[in-house]
């Protein structure tokens, strides 16, 4: 959808003329007589702010409908509540460590079970396929070594068992990544990320294909009650309208990052799907509309906790703290912020080292950007040389 098109998508009020979107904050409307209304009769099952984002992210993602939750986790474990005991899912296998978390200790503990595998190569996930498989799960790119799955191929895996394609769209956004289009069936949003964008809201999105879709999840949505409230729906579709220009200079960004850190001495490996040696730059290529995202991990030379907590100290513009995908630039260690739920031995497993550092790109100059990470460096060096006299 072009920028035009979104903004766009943004109705006035019909009623007053306001150019941005009101602010519904109520619990419950008027009823001409039982059961007799203007279209909405309590707030958890309906509200008209609310309304307005479902249908725009409706829109933005291409499918039949959209639902906003309270957080991103809220979203996800409202598509988990389509399954019953003895399902299965699969899994992408470096998974958000929320994700990870609510599968295997809420999930599985219910009689769902859950494989993980490495979704890069289709095999694995035909390989791990059977009629009890009701959900395989992707994130694309994935969090935080930004691993690209082949969404399209995958689609047709699921379709042979007759699962549903769940695509986590948070890295990605709507204006990298339209799963709908390569064959999934339900997109998840952390609209935390990207989509809200200024990090001052937690909201999570779900999209549906079809009509069918549509319907379950709005009744879980309803029946379980985890839904985004009047203000942070007016503040995700605030962000809405921004969402094109930022992710664009987000990308921008990183690009430009990842380039840099490929050079820099201290580092080991870089994880960005822009770059030519990235092992999916392929098909990310293929499916992400030119754009690669405005997040960029790495790993350092001297792969240990202590180095990583050095650098991640030293940086001023990105600042240290959990999510991504902000106008302001951050940064985090992953194995002991995002990732500390995860085990060590399976976040090895997932190539997610000791050292590892995830960037999330602002719209700040590139140039500052690059300038902050080279003091950082040189604060590492100076740390090294002082251990060692
Ligand atoms: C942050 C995140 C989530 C969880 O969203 P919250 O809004 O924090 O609950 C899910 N998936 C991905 C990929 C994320 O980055």
């Amino acid at each position: 959808m072009s920028a035009t098109k979104i903004i766009h998508s943004i109705p006035s009020d019909p009623l007053t003329g306001a150019i941005s979107v009101p602010v519904y904050q109520t619990s419950t409307f008027i009823q001409d007589a039982p059961g007799v209304n203007k279209g909405f009769d309590y707030a958890r099952s309906n509200n008209p702010t609310r309304k307005v984002l479902e249908d725009v992210v409706a829109k933005l993602e291409g499918g039949d409908g959209a639902f906003a939750f309270g957080t991103g986790l809220a979203a996800i474990d409202a598509v988990l509540k389509l399954l019953a005991t003895g399902d299965e899912i699969i899994a992408v296998d470096d998974i958000y460590g929320g994700a990870y978390r609510l599968f295997t200790h809420v999930y599985e503990k219910l009689g769902v079970q859950i494989r993980y595998v490495d979704t890069t190569n289709v095999a694995n996930v035909a390989n791990a396929i059977s009629t009890k498989t009701k959900l395989i799960w992707l994130e694309s790119p994935t969090n935080p070594t930004l691993k690209v799955s082949d969404i399209e191929a995958i689609s047709k895996v699921a379709q042979q068992v007759g699962a549903l394609l769940v695509v986590d769209n948070t890295f990605a956004s709507p204006i990298a990544q339209q799963p709908f289009s390569l064959g999934a069936d339900i997109v998840i949003h952390s609209g935390t990320k990207y989509i809200g964008g200024h990090s001052d809201l937690v909201a999570g999105l779900v999209a549906t294909k079809t009509k069918e879709l549509s319907e379950k999840i709005k009744f879980i949505q309803n029946a379980s009650g985890g839904i985004l409230g009047p203000w942070d729906s007016f503040l995700t579709i605030r962000g809405i309208e921004t969402l094109d220009i930022r992710y664009r200079k987000q990308c921008e960004n990183a690009q430009k990052v990842a380039e840099f850190l490929l050079k820099c001495e201290a580092v080991n490996d870089v994880y960005f799907p822009g770059l030519a040696t990235h092992k999916n730059h392929k098909i990310a290529k293929k499916q992400q509309n030119g754009l690669f995202g405005g997040i960029v991990s790495f790993s350092l030379k001297n792969d240990t906790v202590e180095a990583a907590n050095t650098f991640v100290t030293a940086t001023n513009y990105f600042k240290l703290a959990e999510s991504l995908g902000g106008v302001k630039s951050l940064l985090c260690h992953p194995p002991q912020m995002t990732h500390a739920s995860v085990p060590r031995a399976r976040r090895h497993k997932a190539g997610i080292k000791d050292s590892l550092i995830r960037l999330s790109c602002g719209i700040e100059n590139s140039d500052d950007l690059l300038q902050d990470l080279e003091n950082a460096f040189k604060k590492i060096e100076t740390t090294q040389v002082a251990e060692a006299l």
